[in-house]
């Protein structure tokens, strides 16, 4: 997931292609970050 650095609206999922702007400042600087779902990996 992308969020907006400026006013930290997250983006569509697929974010994979330059040229995308946020809707609501138009800001082209994203920063990737980690989804809420934490993947539970359990030791064998
Ligand atoms: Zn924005």
């Amino acid at each position: 997931m992308f969020r907006c650095v400026r006013c930290g609206e997250p983006l569509p999922a697929d974010y994979n292609s330059y040229g995308v702007r946020c809707d609501y400042c138009h800001s082209k600087i994203f920063r990737k970050e980690h989804p809420n779902v934490k993947k539970v990996l359990k030791a064998r």
